[in-house]
């Protein structure tokens, strides 16, 4: 399984496993129930996330997410890997150059 996914608005990222499983791609949603009190827990790991069962699926499942074109709100600002420097959409988890992890420290 990959992660492909993820965003503290559960609504979203159920949003985006509706049309991934649309497509015929297995998914697997993590922490959807501990989206539900965020606010008083801040822990990282309880941003909902969205992986994809089948390694296979997931090219095809990134390029989806892209063509959803969600707004910066939904996706969150770019980031900047901090492996390799290159900037990378908000709406996803890992770099694309390099698959360094996004560093978990909120924006100032
Ligand atoms: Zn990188």
């Amino acid at each position: 399984m990959i992660k492909v996914f993820e965003h503290f608005d559960l609504a979203i990222v159920g949003h985006i496993k509706s049309v991934l499983e649309a497509d015929g791609i297995q998914t697997y949603l993590k922490n959807q129930y501990t989206s539900g009190v965020l606010g008083e827990i801040p822990f990282v790991e309880a941003v909902p996330e969205l992986w994809v069962v089948e390694d296979g699926d997931v090219a095809r499942a990134n390029a989806l997410i892209r063509g959803l074109q969600l707004t910066d709100e939904m996706a969150g600002p770019e980031w900047q890997c901090q492996n390799c420097g290159s900037t990378v959409d908000g709406v996803y988890g890992r770099c694309w150059n390099c698959e360094q992890a996004r560093p978990q420290e909120s924006p100032a």
